[in-house]
């Protein structure tokens, strides 16, 4: 599946995606750029880094729209980060927002997340692999898929909140109903598409920043509004590490590993077999999915960290 978009009109060859990409899936000959399909995790590192804006992962955004206007139901599943995006102390204005842009049902991508967790819970009373491999984050799926084929028996079988959720949401208010996932990452557009029947478009938090920008929607002036559905607070605290809770009375000593280098670092040692009863988060993301690659521009990673809180 081609992930992103290539235009070499506007590279000027300056090959700082070449150098930035973790796997080295990026080529170039002869003035010919290539992303070999097979070695991308889709972390989307290399299109924020290109200053001269020539990579470029497709928006849902004119997709969404198209569904708002011609569907009778699309929902929302609203990544728990969401309120270290927006610049607010009501986090939940964002809920009005979104209901004023169109949307008919707005949920927490919790509620996906709480029904993960128990799946994780589920699957560790009977785990006979010596280590057990969570991967909620697309992009360490694709990294240890194509990298590190040998360790996918140490991985959890369980699908993303993500498309828990979307399953959850197309269950209780019809399977005609469109799903949209909006959050910080780029990795959930090529997750959202492989897995069928879950999630109908995926867009970022930049995305949903620009599209309210263009509109007449005056964010300050909003009123907060509650989501559809509650979401309990383990939920709202995955991005934060809430899966450290599934090993809680298991042999499982919970590990969190963060970023491209450590998630190769922890990876190699599993090949080697240095360790047991270990249960491991992996996000390729440095800082997790806080840190994730397509938040609106210019907020630092302990400002969204602070807005969490
Ligand atoms: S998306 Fe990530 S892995 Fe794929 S080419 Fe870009 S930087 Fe490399
Ligand atoms: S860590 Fe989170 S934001 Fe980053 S690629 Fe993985 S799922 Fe996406």
């Amino acid at each position: 599946m081609k992930f992103i978009d290539f235009d070499k009109d506007k590279c000027d060859e300056c090959f700082k995606c070449l150098r930035t990409c973790p796997t080295k899936a990026i080529s170039f000959k002869k003035h010919q750029r290539e992303i070999i399909n097979d070695m991308c995790v889709k972390c989307g590192v290399c299109q924020q880094v290109c200053p001269q804006k020539a990579l470029s992962i497709h928006s849902d955004i004119e997709k969404v729209k198209h569904m708002i206007n011609t569907t009778s139901k699309v929902a929302v599943s609203l990544a728990p980060s969401f309120p270290s995006a927006f610049k607010t102390d009501k986090p939940l204005k964002i809920v009005k927002a979104l209901k004023l842009l169109g949307f008919d049902i707005i949920e927490e991508t919790g509620i996906g997340a709480e029904e993960v967790s128990k799946a994780y819970i589920e699957a560790l009373k009977n785990w006979s692999q010596p280590n057990a491999i969570t991967t909620c984050c697309p992009a360490a799926n694709y990294f240890i898929e194509m990298y590190y084929p040998k360790e996918i028996d140490s991985m959890l079988s369980v699908v993303s909140p993500m498309i828990a959720h979307g399953r959850i949401i197309k269950e209780r208010y019809g399977n005609e109903t469109k799903v949209v996932f909006i959050g910080p990452c780029l990795a959930k557009k090529a997750e959202g598409k492989e897995i069928t029947g879950s999630i109908d478009g995926v867009l970022t938090f930049h995305d949903l920043s620009m599209w309210l920008e263009n509109s007449s929607i005056d964010f300050e002036s909003l009123t907060e509004l509650n989501f559809d559905q509650p979401t309990n607070i383990h939920g709202k605290k995955y991005p934060m590490g809430a899966i450290a809770s599934c090993g809680k009375n298991t042999r499982f000593n919970y590990i969190k590993v963060q970023g491209i280098n450590q998630c190769r670092d922890m990876m190699e040692d599993l090949s080697k077999n240095k360790f047991d009863n270990l249960l491991i988060e992996l996000n390729v993301c440095d800082g997790s999915c806080i840190n994730g690659p397509d938040y609106p521009k210019n907020i630092s990673y302990f400002e969204k960290l602070s807005r969490m809180n």
